[in-house]
């Protein structure tokens, strides 16, 4: 057993010389022993268990605290180790730690884990006993900053009992920084520390100490770093000529419908297929080598036992990439991983690139190349869609459809035996079609390199995931008790905040954020709002989700109420959502539009919220929302609401390039998930 927990006092030992502040300690292994280390460190002392196998001493009865005699230091020696041989008669007790009993103060817990895709994580919360029941706890990923740090503090629910809450002193911070600061220094330099936690640190008016502390380590463990990939060339996601291995006739058949969703192809298509002449109206080759042109790409749809032996001859024909829809392999257990790892060995020996296998493949609507098979090929557009379960791909085709969405690419990574999300991001990155990108992630490989690449591809291109495993049951399994009080999913969280993309619940949810912001004005500059409307309710309603997603509505400067006091019926609402009033015609919305372009610079987005009536039809309104978005640089985000009646108006701001919604709650909260992003 590679990972084993260093005694409290070891772990004392080891940050303090970090310069964490930790108690006065002696380990005691008599009675006697026990009264005169009590006497040397100075009363009250605080007595623990001291044996490898309890974890958690409070819970073996291994704690007493406030011990204020030699006397009671004797008994308190007999009653741990009587509890705790009770406890765990399998116990080895080591003897027992006399230390320092401090003061009380607000108890607060760091720890930290190594996430499997990430590596090391630095947690921090409010701790003490009930830590587990608050779940108040924030995290960063190394390397962390010392302004990550105050950061942390601050972002913790719990913060105001740090600032001082309703009187109370305010505790040492900077105290608390130091000691955070320390603690990640620890962290960082010892390769082998795997976990730990120190709960409580307790925090004072002035100054700090660390009560308990558990440090895990493994001296097998091995850093996680960035590694470099090499760029694959953009030219081998688009080939002039393509050969289905394993094409069919039979409809029912993979390789029919492989086959016919690539009929529209306009390269050059080759069947494969040693039983027939003839494939679906074009000739048919018994084996990829006797196709007389070159092939840039192949798909492959034969039984997983023979893809070792069709990638050899994709490799000696020169292929550059070979797509394998086939099942079987590492998803499979342990002879799948064999085989695909033989698969990929051959590859290699001849530099054909692999997309899957267990796959879809890759569609990519611009150049007609869809080697899916979905039901039916998607349009071209500008979303590029790369997804790790192919049932997903199957349905966000099929819907978008009939929601007249286009992609520039749609890519099934399968189980990643070569390429992987950070190539397929590199190709959606210098792909010039594409100007926003969704990701569905189960879990990613390598999470060092993930993010490094993701933080570059997200600084010119949206970037969108949607992450599955958020629930507790999901998580379960992945998560341990001790310092790691949040789950994988909260690490994905982080290290899709910190690399600048933008994490979705849902996936309509992804493609309204990715479609919004693939538009000409992208993202928002800042995160003031403002919200135009001329209902009422709808006002209330905006106030009351731009609260729930985060969205600060600002209050109108004097100099902007002035001007629409000139302009707006004397009962106005004089307040930010501005309520233009039921008998808001065009000229009324017009000249408000003007004031606010005029005074853009007090804020950055504007949300205009129209429903049906008879004083502005929904193409006006609309053509009044396009000409305000002319007369600014902010973000102007249409939500028009109602059924038929404002489809027309819907559909202007759409051709227009202009962000529209229907449903008020979607408009809030697809921002706040960007403001989120940005400026959180
Ligand atoms: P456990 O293994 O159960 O987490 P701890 O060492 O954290 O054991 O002790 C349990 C509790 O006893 C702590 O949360 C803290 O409230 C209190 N305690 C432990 N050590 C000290 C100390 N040196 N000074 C003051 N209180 C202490
Ligand atoms: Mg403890």
């Amino acid at each position: 057993m590679a990972k084993r927990m260093l005694s409290e006092f070891e772990s004392y030992d080891l940050l303090k010389q970090y310069g964490v502040p930790v108690p006065d300690h002696i380990i005691v292994k008599t009675a006697a022993e026990a009264a005169r280390a009590a006497e040397k460190i100075g009363f009250p002392v605080v007595m623990k268990i001291h044996s490898p196998q309890i974890v958690h001493k409070s819970d073996a009865g291994g704690v007493m605290v406030s011990i204020g005699s030699a006397q009671a230091a004797q008994e308190a020696f007999d009653k741990i180790v009587g509890n705790a041989k009770a406890y765990n008669p399998e116990a080895e007790i080591r003897g027992v730690i006399v230390e320092q009993q401090a003061a009380p103060g607000l108890e607060l817990i760091i720890g930290g884990k190594t996430d499997p895709a990430f590596g090391k994580v630095l947690t921090f919360g409010m701790g003490g006993t009930l830590v587990e029941l608050m779940r108040d706890v924030t995290l960063r990923i190394l390397p962390v900053t010392e302004e990550a740090i105050r950061e942390m503090i601050r972002e913790i629910h719990g913060y105001p009992m740090i600032k001082g809450y309703r009187g109370a002193k305010p505790r040492d911070e900077e105290t608390l920084v130091q000691v955070m600061w320390a603690v990640n220094r620890f962290f960082a330099e010892n390769t082998n520390v795997v976990e730990f936690d120190i709960n409580p640190v307790r925090l004072y008016e002035s100054g700090a100490c660390i009560v308990d502390a558990r440090i895990f380590i493994d001296d097998e463990a091995v850093e996680k770093t960035v590694k470099e990939r090499p760029f694959v060339p953009i030219e081998y996601f688009t080939p002039r000529s393509i050969a289905v291995i394993g094409a069919s006739s039979e409809p029912k058949k993979m390789g029919y419908a492989v086959m016919h969703n690539l009929l529209h192809f306009p390269g050059q298509l080759y069947p494969v297929n040693n039983k027939r002449p003839e494939v679906q109206g074009l000739k048919a080759y018994p084996s990829i080598l006797d196709i007389p042109n070159p092939v840039d790409m192949a798909v492959i749809t034969v039984p997983a036992k023979h893809v070792p032996s069709v990638i050899e001859e994709c490799g000696q024909k020169g292929v550059s990439m070979a797509v394998i829809i086939t099942a079987g392999f590492k998803e499979m257990g342990e002879g799948g991983k064999a085989l695909e790892d033989r698969v990929l060995e051959i590859a290699k020996g001849y530099g054909t690139r692999i997309v899957g296998p267990n796959c879809l493949g890759l569609i990519v609507p611009p150049k007609g190349i869809d080697t899916t098979y979905v039901h039916e090929s998607p349009k071209p557009g500008n979303i590029a869609f790369i997804s790790q379960s192919g049932a997903i791909i199957n349905t966000v085709v099929d819907w978008s459809i009939a929601q007249d969405i286009g992609f520039s690419a749609v890519i099934s990574v399968g189980n990643q035996a070569d390429l992987n999300f950070i190539d397929y991001l590199r190709f959606v990155e210098r792909d010039p079609k594409t100007k926003g990108i969704i990701l569905y992630i189960e879990e990613v490989q390598d999470g060092k390199t993930f993010m490094k690449v993701v933080s570059e591809v997200a600084k010119t291109k949206p970037v969108v995931a949607i992450k599955s495993g958020s629930s507790q049951k999901g998580q379960q399994a992945a998560s341990s008790h001790t310092g790691s009080l949040s789950g994988s999913y909260d690490v994905y969280m982080e290290a899709f905040r910190e690399s600048g993309v933008i994490p979705v619940h849902t996936l309509t949810g992804t493609f309204q954020v990715a479609e919004m912001l693939a538009l000409p004005k992208g993202y928002p500059r800042g995160k003031r709002a403002v919200v135009i409307t001329n209902a009422g309710g709808f006002a209330v309603l905006s106030s009351d989700y731009a609260e729930r997603y985060g969205i600060d509505l600002i209050t109108l400067p004097p100099k902007v109420l002035k001007e629409l006091n000139d302009l707006l019926p004397e009962f106005w609402n004089k307040n930010n959502p501005i309520d233009l009033l039921g008998d808001a015609n065009e000229k009324r919305f017009d000249q408000v539009f003007s004031v606010l372009a005029k005074h853009q610079d007090c804020w950055d987005i504007a949300f205009v919220v129209g429903f049906p009536n008879l004083v502005i039809g929904s193409d006006q309104l609309a053509n009044q929302i396009i000409r305000f978005s002319e007369r600014t640089e902010n973000m102007i985000v249409g939500t028009l609401l109602g059924g038929g009646s404002m489809e027309r108006g819907r559909k202007i701001l759409k051709e227009n390039g202009i962000p529209i919604f229907d449903e008020l709650d979607f408009t809030f909260r697809v921002m706040g998930r960007i403001l989120w992003q940005r400026f959180r």
